[in-house]
């Protein structure tokens, strides 16, 4: 099967920051039965790669000069199911939230607190997506790959073997560019466990009148709180939060602490703090800080939003001016999220 790879292809409509770059070489992976003729593409074997799902984890400086593949595999099957839960497999071209609206009103329980998180199927064991208190490496079986480097074999990674953290997996690292992510496998359950302490679900349960919620009363609380407290990106450029919670030594912590004591910190393990990034870049006086139209979110300083025309150089100076303020009142370093190219 052949696949058409474009040239100069502009990026704008596949990255949620909004950046207006362009791709020297593109293409839209549909089924895996194309895999072949891509990798042994000149384009591909030339390189630079970029997998792209739906370009919402990524800040994208410049224009890419090698091939980016935009991963549009697509399909969902029940692979088993028992008395208390269903092994699902999701291709990773699906839109997640579809996907977890999908399990929901099929009855398959779990991914409700990860509703509206923008992007791909494929793209979320890369960081391991998090929200209202649920990462997704609780629900994943296993991640079904494709290598690279082996004319595309499949290679399916069991879920100790994604070495799953805080917004990182081994996607990130030893497997990044060497393997794709064709599907991904959900282990969900078939009674709902609601997670309701996290954030204000309770609460806003509770504004929708709902007393005994089911899953889809939370998804839909979520959904909620997720839209009076994070710009839309088709309204206003943005990757989601910019910066991780940054993880410090139990030491340091104690020393911020007694500086400032409504610091907001979290155990980490192994005698580790995770503290709120959101409220370092708040307090130190960067909520809605704008140069140009490259702006901290002046309802969520976590975010870095995108008001029109920043080019990707303005973004990335707005966010060493966060990173370098922060070191600078507090000690702490703070990471990007996305991956900035
Ligand atoms: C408004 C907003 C809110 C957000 N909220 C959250 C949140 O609550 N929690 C959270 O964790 N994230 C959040 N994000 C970040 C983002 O939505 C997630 O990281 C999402 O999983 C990215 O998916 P994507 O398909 O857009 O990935 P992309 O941005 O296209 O890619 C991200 C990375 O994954 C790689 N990749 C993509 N697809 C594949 C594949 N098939 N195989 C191998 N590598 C691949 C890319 O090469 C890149 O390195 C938010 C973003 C926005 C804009």
């Amino acid at each position: 099967m052949t696949i058409a790879i474009q040239s100069d292809i502009p990026l704008k409509p596949y990255n949620t920051f909004g950046m207006a770059v362009t791709a020297r070489h593109f293409c839209e992976l549909r089924t895996l039965a194309q895999l072949p003729a891509l990798l042994q593409s000149e384009a591909f074997r030339t390189g630079p790669v970029l997998w792209l799902g739906g370009g919402s984890n990524l800040l994208l400086t410049r224009d890419y000069p090698g091939l980016v593949v935009k991963v549009s595999l697509s399909g969902v099957h029940l692979l088993a199911e028992d008395a208390d839960s269903v092994l699902v497999e999701a291709a990773a071209g699906e839109n997640w939230h579809d996907f977890v609206r999908y399990s929901l009103t099929q009855g398959w329980f779990g991914l409700e607190n990860l509703s509206l998180i923008p992007g791909t199927v494929g793209a979320c064991p890369v960081q391991n997506i998090g929200a209202y208190g649920v990462e997704v490496k609780d629900l994943i079986d296993s991640v079904v790959c494709a290598r690279l480097d082996a004319d595309g074999e499949a290679l399916t990674l069991g879920n100790a073997d994604c070495r799953f953290a805080y917004r990182d997996s081994v996607f990130k690292h030893e497997a990044a560019g060497k393997l794709l992510v064709t599907a991904v496998r959900f282990r969900l359950g078939r009674r709902p466990h609601l997670k309701t302490a996290y954030g204000d679900i309770a609460g806003q349960l509770e504004k929708m009148g709902v007393n005994e919620p089911g899953p889809l009363d939370v998804s839909e609380a979520v959904i909620a709180i997720r839209r009076s407290k994070l710009p839309d990106p088709a309204q206003l450029g943005n990757a989601g939060s910019f910066f991780k919670n940054p993880i410090i030594d139990a030491d340091q912590a104690e020393r911020l602490l007694a500086r400032f004591p409504a610091l907001p910190h979290y155990p980490a393990g192994e005698g580790r703090v995770k503290l709120a990034a959101g409220w370092l870049i708040d307090q130190a006086g960067l909520k809605g800080y704008r140069d140009g139209d490259a702006a901290v979110h002046d309802r969520q300083a976590l975010v870095l939003v995108n008001h029109g025309s920043a080019s990707g150089d303005d973004m990335r100076r707005l966010a060493e001016k966060v990173i370098a303020t922060v070191r600078e009142r507090y000690g702490v370093e703070l990471e990007p999220e996305p991956l900035v190219l």
